[in-house]
């Protein structure tokens, strides 16, 4: 069967984004290939230091993951940094790539820019390095990504080609797996919902929250009032609409242009859609939150899993390098 290899940092509660980038297809394909799934919490130090929350973090994250559907018996989810396999196989990846072809890497240019970063680390340079260890030491054929990680995706690829060329086959080359949402807009207008940004729709917010956010959020400029022209096209709401509310778009988009459909009713409308989507998530959470010893044990579970496999790999790769 193929495998899957996905997964997300720990740095605060998930958002929509993740879940119409990532998770949604996660949870679909669960049922045809054996899915592995990360907490990346060494990959939290990329962009700050402290790690008081991390744990925390790590099991709010595995709570949400579960909550939308992943089914824990069916796909291991483990912290990366308990397989110890993850840092090993990284240093010798860290070997085979070159600074340069990192420095070129757009996702982390626009780390750089967002994030207003003025001393990159080293570690940071090599995000993609350590992405790659996730993703081969189970032997990743398919990565569910967002648009943002493709050119990392791209790096695995360069890697794995590398190690097999110079030391013997042992990796696929990892493809990645889009949904059609693959970069949900954030409330603000940004092209990238993110938790960074302030700009997010979370998966545990209740209908209430959703609605106060949805109201503020930025939509046509050129659209002051009801009765005013608008253009869906601009509208941050209406791409919205397209995800959690498909059946109604082309008659939101024909009211909206002719003025009839005033932003105030169209929000009120996405708020009750996306509600619908998050309300049974939230009821699961309420009942997982209610379980936490069973939480720990899905994760004890998921470390063993991981940690067979990756372990596995590592003879493969050491027996291949002769060293180790
Ligand atoms: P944030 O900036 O909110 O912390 P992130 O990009 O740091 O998000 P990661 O943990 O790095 O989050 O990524 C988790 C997964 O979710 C990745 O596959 C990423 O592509 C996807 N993802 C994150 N934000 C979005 C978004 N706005 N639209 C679509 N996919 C997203
Ligand atoms: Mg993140």
């Amino acid at each position: 069967m193929k495998r899957i290899l996905s997964g997300m940092r720990p740095t605060g509660k998930l958002h929509i984004g993740h879940y119409v980038g990532a998770l949604e297809n996660w949870v679909n394909l669960q049922k045809d290939y054996e899915n592995f799934h990360l907490i990346a919490d060494y990959h939290v130090l990329t962009t700050g230091l402290d790690t008081s929350n991390v744990y925390n973090d790590s099991i709010e994250m595995l709570i949400d993951w579960m909550a939308v559907g992943i089914d824990p018996l069916r796909s291991p989810m483990f912290r990366q940094s308990k397989i110890k396999a993850h840092t090993e196989l990284h240093l010798i990846f860290s070997m085979l790539i070159s600074v340069d072809r990192l420095q070129r890497n757009p996702t982390l240019k626009d780390q750089i820019r967002d994030l207003n970063i003025e001393n990159l680390s080293y570690g940071h340079l090599g995000y993609p390095v350590l992405q790659a260890a996730d993703i081969l030491l189970y032997k990743g054929n398919f990565v569910p990504v967002g648009d943002d990680q493709l050119p990392h995706v791209e790096i695995s690829r360069e890697i794995a080609r590398r190690f097999n060329n110079q030391y013997g086959a042992v990796f696929p080359e990892p493809e990645p797996l889009l949904t059609k949402f693959s970069r949900l807009a954030g409330l603000d207008g940004n092209a990238k919902m993110s938790k960074s940004l302030g700009n997010t729709i979370l998966l545990s917010d209740d209908f209430d929250t959703i609605k106060q956010k949805i109201r503020k959020a930025v939509t046509d400029p050129q659209k002051v009032r009801k009765g005013d022209p608008g253009r869906p096209e601009v509208c941050v709401i209406y791409s919205y609409h397209q995800k959690f509310n498909p059946g109604e778009t082309e008659e939101i988009a024909a009211n909206c242009r002719s003025g009839a459909l005033g932003c105030v009713d169209c929000k009120l409308r996405c708020a009750s859609k996306i509600n619908e989507y998050l309300a049974p998530v939230l009821d699961k959470r309420k009942e997982l939150e209610s379980k936490p010893e069973y939480i720990l044990d899905c994760l004890k579970y998921g470390e063993e899993k991981a940690s067979q496999v990756a372990e596995n790999t590592m003879n493969e790769v050491r027996n291949n390098m002769e060293i180790g």
